[in-house]
């Protein structure tokens, strides 16, 4: 912007000074086309002025009468145009942002390994989640947006993070060996939030994921999964 008043400036200058010196208002415009030279077609044209003699005390009134007006509307117009500008931008973030929160994906693995134990009876009792092993240390995720309920200690499972997403299900993921959450901090699908551990009864690194539904019901972790495209 103001490098752009300038060059008006310059170019209301430059026309005056042409003219002053008697030269012919195509050569100034001419001279006045490059963003630099406009400055030196002023000091050129005091020279012009000085030469002229006589004529010094009242050319810079003239001259300041020009730039102010030609400056004003042209600065006003600047002004609008960047506005619009503005506005354009602002508008076209907001699609972007809108286009990839809508590309983005809502439901991720809760982690990568060999699916070792399914959802239902073992070993004489129930087993309420899925078993999913690999070496201690590897990243667990949330599975969907949501906020983080509880993560800490938890009986049997050493440590555990719980996620509670939008329609009010529950993610468990236990026998972490740290978390890297807290509880109320809102998450996104695939967020890092613990790492896979072997704490609490459990007989070798793994994760144990649950799915609770709203009413706290624990549902087989697997379908629930498959019906949002997850497949392990
Ligand atoms: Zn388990």
């Amino acid at each position: 912007m103001l490098r752009g008043r300038v060059v008006v400036a310059a170019v209301a200058v430059g026309a005056f000074a042409a003219a002053a010196a008697g030269q012919t208002l195509q050569s100034a415009a001419g001279s006045s086309s490059d963003d630099i030279v406009p400055l030196a077609g002023t000091r050129d044209a005091s020279s012009h002025m000085g030469g002229m003699g006589g004529d010094g005390p009242i050319a810079p009134e003239l001259l300041t009468l020009a730039k102010t007006s030609d400056g004003t509307l042209e600065a006003q117009k600047m002004a609008s145009s960047e506005r619009v500008t503005q506005a354009r931008n602002a508008r076209a973030a907001e699609v972007q942002k809108q286009k990839e929160e809508a590309a983005r994906p809502k439901a991720f693995k809760p982690t990568v390994g060999r699916l070792t134990s399914g959802f239902g009876a073992r070993w004489g009792t129930t087993h309420y989640g899925i078993d999913i092993a690999n070496r201690i240390g590897t990243p667990i995720v949330s599975v969907a947006d949501g906020t983080v309920i509880e993560a800490g200690s938890a009986s049997g499972f050493g440590l555990w993070v719980r996620v509670q997403h939008a329609d009010g299900t529950v993610t468990v993921y236990g026998h972490v060996n740290d978390y890297v959450v807290r509880e109320g901090q809102r998450v996104k699908a695939g967020q890092l939030i613990a790492h896979m551990g072997n704490r609490g009864q459990s007989t070798g690194p793994h994760l144990h994921f649950e799915v609770w539904d709203a009413s706290g019901r624990k549902m087989n972790p697997l379908p629930w999964l498959t019906a949002r495209g997850i497949s392990l």
